[in-house]
């Protein structure tokens, strides 16, 4: 069988619209609080139990649409939330545990000026085809990513207010299918 394409995802911003109003949750999404061990490590300044959880919106349909794209793409998780991304998103959507990503240098400017993410993700796929969806895609990842991934990639640009919506998962669908079986 011909190996699907993978589809790296980002949790906050795609999944987690942290741009949106404050006051105003995006519609579909519930709120949870939740206390990953990257936020906690973020506060080691303060004992944990008095760590105040971070605020995630997260919305269950995007749980039923990710299962759905699972027919057609290899889903890995590609965020700063890593092992937290399983431990704590994929039973709030619905998901089952997917492969992370493990960051070498998380947070550090990445090559010709990409964000940190994208020449480790080109070296993750190995020639793979792959789609990404990120809130943190510019001009350069795409530069980057043309010039050092000779298979197909597909950059999804996902704005950090709005989350995840069904234009995004139709563009990653028909790519898919593009490439065909
Ligand atoms: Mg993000």
């Amino acid at each position: 069988m011909v190996d699907r394409p993978l589809l790296y995802l980002d949790v906050d911003g795609p999944l987690n619209p942290y741009r949106a109003k404050p006051e105003q949750r995006p519609r579909g999404y519930e709120t949870h609080r939740l206390l990953p061990q990257s936020w906690i490590a973020r506060h080691r300044d303060i004992p944990v139990r008095r760590v105040k959880p971070l605020r995630v919106w997260l919305n269950p349909s995007h749980g039923r649409t990710l299962t759905e794209l699972a027919e057609d793409f290899e889903l890995w998780w590609a965020t700063t939330w890593e092992h937290d991304a399983n431990t704590h998103i994929a039973p709030v959507l619905g998901l089952p545990e997917l492969p992370v990503v493990e960051w070498k240098s998380p947070g550090c400017q990445g090559p010709e000026g990409t964000f940190w993410k994208t020449a480790e993700l080109v070296e993750h796929a190995a020639g793979r085809p792959f789609a990404w969806v990120d809130d943190d895609i510019t001009t350069p990842d795409r530069r980057y990513i043309n010039a050092r991934h000779a298979a197909p990639a597909l950059l999804r640009f996902v704005h950090p207010a709005a989350g995840l919506v069904e234009d995004d998962f139709a563009a990653l669908t028909s790519w898919a299918r593009t490439l065909g079986p």
